[in-house]
């Protein structure tokens, strides 16, 4: 079993973080981790969060974010790859999409070689909705929801991704629009089996104690039933969360 979205996060880049990794995914039944760490985190994708310049509030939690140079974690993923384990480790990165930085994006990526990128909307128009509820107070609920989709179709149509992200994290913090989403589920899903990409069930909202953590079971049926490949993820952020809640996850992995 894969674990498909596990960070580093605030992780130290060492060899005894890798082996905790390595034990925790053996004990419970995992062979395979995606390791990867936000472009947030690395100051040659700064130029991906201009668009945040649009909402003061996103800004200067992007502003205020330590950043470091990819080069630290290319230094480790080669000293990683020289040595041997007993489960399979593939590094990767989860990209912040701005449909606004695509074309610099698909640049800055042709200098590294990864082997798999998830693909992520964290911000609707520079608004980043994950950070905290009040910062939805006063706007269109309706509108960021299709902004939300139409953005997810860009990224998907961006040929740059091996994988998207936590598809319906928008529903985070439970606000909801007012018309159905079948429609759109049912687009996300198409689009994905046409292009070949695969998406996740994302177990990480659970760690902040949010109930809601998972996919829509709708929305994990429409795109099973497209026959798109849904991989299991932790999201950890610290290498005891490799794996959490997969017993209540659903996946597709036989496609
Ligand atoms: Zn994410
Ligand atoms: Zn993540």
């Amino acid at each position: 079993m894969l674990d498909s979205h596990i960070h580093f996060e605030h992780q130290p880049y060492d060899l005894k973080l890798i082996d905790d990794m390595v034990n925790v995914a053996l004990s419970k039944g995992i062979d395979e981790l995606n390791l990867l760490d936000h472009t947030h985190k690395f100051k040659e994708f700064e130029f991906l969060y201009e668009p945040t310049k649009k909402d003061e509030k996103s800004y200067i939690w992007y502003k205020t974010h330590k950043t470091i140079s990819i080069k630290e974690y290319i230094d480790f993923i080669h000293i990683v790859q020289k040595r041997k384990y007993p489960v399979k480790l593939n590094f990767g990165l989860e990209v912040c999409y701005f449909p606004e930085t695509e074309d610099k994006l698909r640049e800055e990526l042709k200098k590294y070689d990864f082997d798999f990128l998830i693909g992520s909307v964290h911000f609707i128009d520079g608004f980043a909705f994950d950070i905290k509820k009040e910062n939805w107070y006063g706007r269109d609920i309706d509108n960021l929801y299709k902004r939300y989709f139409k953005i997810t179709e860009l990224l998907i149509k961006s040929k740059i991704f091996t994988q998207l992200g936590h598809p319906d994290a928008i529903k985070i913090f439970s606000f909801f629009p007012s018309f159905d989403l079948h429609p759109y589920y049912e687009k996300i899903a198409k689009l994905l089996k046409e292009y070949n990409m695969m998406t996740e069930n994302n177990s990480g909202f659970a760690r902040h104690g949010f109930t809601n953590y998972g996919l829509n079971k709708d929305f994990f049926s429409i795109l099973e039933k497209e026959g798109v490949r849904v991989n299991k993820s932790s999201d950890a952020h610290k290498y005891e969360d490799i794996g959490n809640k997969f017993d209540e996850l659903q996946s597709c992995n036989l496609y």
